[in-house]
């Protein structure tokens, strides 16, 4: 579904991302785990059409991406969760959705769809759709930043961090989520450096280490790897 290949990705003299081949088949959650500053939301963010290419070649559905601009990328079905959520603060959780559809300009019959189809994933939005999104936990703000993202019934979610200073019982909760839309047909890639809870759900993962894919394998087969397991998961 999405091909990366040997992706070159630099901030001026700054190499982020150097020679990453990275495959995306429908249907599964791909992660790539690795430690602050290894390139990963670079990754996303190139992806998403926010940084471009220095070198390498991007396919979505067998079409060449590379030199789509971001907007045609979510027309295209792709669609990022930023890391730190970005929701519009004074804007109501009914707002932000709204906005997460603005380029799709539907009717509002489809707009009230496709807004209840994300309360059904998100019951607590639901609760809370007329307040303002300040207002809600971290963890809310995630689940509005993941639900805004699927306002645009993307086929590709890349999702950025969805763990990032949240108590663990969210954050289960939201790996919950993140498997339910496997369940519902959305392809997701995954930016995790909480490399454990990242590969137990990924049915494929990639290591990313200072802008470099140093390992891959079946989330199952990087849990156990011992590279992996001294690195990111606490030793063992
Ligand atoms: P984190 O989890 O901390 O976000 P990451 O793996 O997502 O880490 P990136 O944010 O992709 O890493 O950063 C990769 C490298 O690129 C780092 O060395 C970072 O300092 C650099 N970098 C990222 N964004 C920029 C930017 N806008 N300008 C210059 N350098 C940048």
């Amino acid at each position: 579904m999405l091909q990366l290949d040997a992706v070159h990705i630099a901030y001026g003299p700054i190499q982020a991302v150097a020679d990453a081949t990275i495959a995306v088949e429908p249907g599964q959650i791909v992660a790539i785990v690795g430690a602050n500053g290894a390139g990963k939301s670079t990754l996303l963010k190139a992806i998403a059409g926010l940084v471009p290419l220095a070198a390498g070649g991007i396919r979505f559905e067998g079409r060449d991406i590379a030199a789509l601009p971001a907007h045609r990328r979510v027309a295209a079905g792709i669609a990022l969760s930023p890391e730190g959520r970005q929701v519009f603060p004074d804007q109501t959780v009914r707002d932000n959705l709204e906005l997460g559809a603005y380029s799709r300009r539907l009717g509002q019959a489809d707009l009230a769809r496709a807004m209840a189809a994300q309360y059904e994933l998100f019951p607590r939005l639901r609760e809370r759709q007329d307040q303002p999104a300040v207002t809600l936990s971290g963890g809310e703000q995630q689940m509005l930043a993941i639900a805004r993202a699927l306002m645009g019934e993307p086929r590709l979610l890349l999702l950025d961090e969805p763990s990032l200073g949240l108590a663990p019982l969210i954050i289960r909760e939201i790996f919950g989520i993140i498997t339910a839309l496997r369940a519902r047909g959305v392809t997701v890639l995954l930016v995790e450096q909480m490399a454990n809870l990242a590969l137990g759900v990924a049915d494929r993962a990639y290591v990313l280490e200072t802008g470099r894919v140093t390992l891959e394998g079946s989330g199952a087969e990087l849990l156990q790897h011992p590279r992996v397991r001294a690195a990111y998961l606490g030793g063992g």
